[in-house]
């Protein structure tokens, strides 16, 4: 069989890449270490028992979106929700950006936010951050000035190099965007500040959150978008009809029950990042530090290679390798532009993080 060509945009792309590898220790997509409460799952049980299978689900999500609005005090009508919050940046992109529009990152930062816009048919222009990964003011206003991107993405706290925006950065940003701004808050409940406060009528502001990661959801893909109602009204056009099945949406509003224990784990996730920190800031590595769930870092020098001698043969590689050995799976930031040799731990449970600080220990003094 002849293959079909596709679009003559997507030749150069590649799908997501991010190896689920079955090894005993995953800490390599941020998820919640933690399970949702036993009372979490009874009562979705009963509720699945009373859901009518053969009827459509309610396409408007009333309660799940009225749960929501409740929990920010906005109204269901400022509340959009998708599978995942990469499907809602999906959704944005398709209503505001596509073909002859540009959309604009500060990197490093989320891949899905590129990603997505070019299948959008979006031009993606990438500003970058200054060395220590904050956004330069000077650098924002130059790409909003040259390229006047119909969509601009701002991540706070950073995926994956771990700290929240600049809120001054944020409040310049949003002031002098000429299009949407989105910004992308999976960890909010990590930050010390929102952006959830600009969002009013006039302004063109939209914060994205999502129940993968402190909600302990990930596996339900769940995610939302505070906005303005035109906004609102704008992706309700690009999203297909009935996309949210009956079981997410009842599974997101009783969620939404166990706000004290999310909490908590936030919490048990903070004392034992700063822990980690703590134990990898005696080894011979670049820490950066964290407002989230998840901790950069990069080897410095390998035992048996000569300082330095790092970056050329791949100690990031190398130390991803030797994790794995282990049976310890990390997200390999090592090939990403700007993160040359750089690895991302997530936090995990106690057992879960000891065996990860004991591997990186074993990984940063064997030798070849
Ligand atoms: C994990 C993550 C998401 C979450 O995506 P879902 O589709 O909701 O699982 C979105 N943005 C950032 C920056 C993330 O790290």
């Amino acid at each position: 069989m002849n293959r079909y060509p596709k679009r003559d945009d997507l030749r150069a792309m590649s799908g997501y890449h991010s190896p689920q590898v079955s090894v005993k220790v995953r800490l390599n997509t941020n998820e919640s270490p933690i399970e949702p409460p036993a009372e979490f799952v009874r009562e979705l049980a009963a509720a699945v028992g009373a859901i009518r299978w053969n009827r459509y689900p309610d396409r408007a999500a009333r309660d799940l979106r009225g749960a929501i609005a409740a929990m920010h005090h906005v109204s269901p009508d400022n509340v959009f929700v998708a599978n995942g919050s990469n499907e809602v940046l999906q959704s944005v992109l398709l209503a505001y950006s596509g073909a002859g529009r540009s959309v604009a990152t500060f990197e490093p930062t989320y891949q899905l936010h590129s990603h997505i816009a070019r299948i959008a048919g979006a031009t993606v222009v990438n500003g970058q951050r200054n060395a220590d990964f904050t956004l330069s003011e000077d650098e924002v206003q130059r790409v909003l000035r040259e390229h006047q991107p119909s969509v601009t993405f701002l991540c706070s706290p950073n995926n994956p190099t771990g700290m929240a925006e600049d809120p001054d950065i944020i409040a310049s940003t949003i002031r002098s965007a000429p299009g949407v701004v989105v910004v992308d808050e999976a960890y909010a409940q990590f930050s010390p500040h929102t952006a959830l406060q600009y969002v009013n009528e006039d302004s063109r502001v939209a914060v994205s959150r999502t129940f993968s990661k402190t909600w302990s959801m990930a596996a339900a893909r769940l995610g939302y978008l505070i906005a303005p109602t035109w906004m609102i009204e704008d992706l309700e056009i690009v999203a297909l009809p009935y996309h949210l099945d009956a079981l997410k949406q009842v599974a997101g509003v009783i969620a939404l029950k166990y706000l004290p224990h999310m909490e908590r784990g936030v919490a048990e996730v903070v004392a034992e990042r700063e822990r980690m920190l703590r134990e990898m800031r005696s080894m011979p590595l670049t820490v950066w530090p964290s407002q989230a769930n998840f901790i950069l870092f990069r080897p410095e020098a390998l035992a048996g290679n000569a300082p330095g001698s790092g970056s050329a043969s791949g100690a990031g590689r190398t130390v991803w390798q030797r994790l794995l050995e282990s049976g310890v799976l990390v997200r390999d930031c090592s090939s990403w532009d700007g993160l040359a040799n750089c690895l991302r731990v997530t936090v995990g449970t106690s057992t879960e993080n000891d065996a990860f600080i004991a591997a990186l220990r074993n990984a940063l003094s064997a030798r070849d």
